[in-house]
């Protein structure tokens, strides 16, 4: 019963394996998530080009923009890789810890 897999079901998990993973990075970068999915479902070399595209806001543990020249980086990272100007940490609100 298992010597045999429809070739619509090779199709589904290679469509849908880009799809969910574009749709995920589409989500961490504030974009539309279905349109993302779609098209990276469609044109897996579309991931790269959402890898890299910036974020159109600010997303809560993934991306936020630099204090100084606003632009964005890791929502983690302490020192903005731009300018290299040094982030405000209060703003992330809870589990603050004061780490030098
Ligand atoms: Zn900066």
């Amino acid at each position: 019963m298992l010597g045999y897999v429809k070739p619509v079901f090779f199709v589904f998990m290679i469509v849908l394996v880009p799809g969910v993973i574009g749709g995920c990075m589409a989500a961490n970068r504030a974009r539309n998530v279905p349109v993302w999915c779609l098209l990276c479902a469609l044109l897996p070399p579309l991931l790269l080009f959402i890898y890299f595209a910036k974020p159109l806001r600010e997303v809560e543990g993934k991306f936020r923009q630099c204090s100084n020249c606003r632009k964005f980086i890791k929502w983690h990272e302490p020192v903005c890789k731009h300018c290299n100007s040094r982030q405000i940490e209060s703003r992330t609100g809870k589990g603050d810890c004061h780490a030098n």
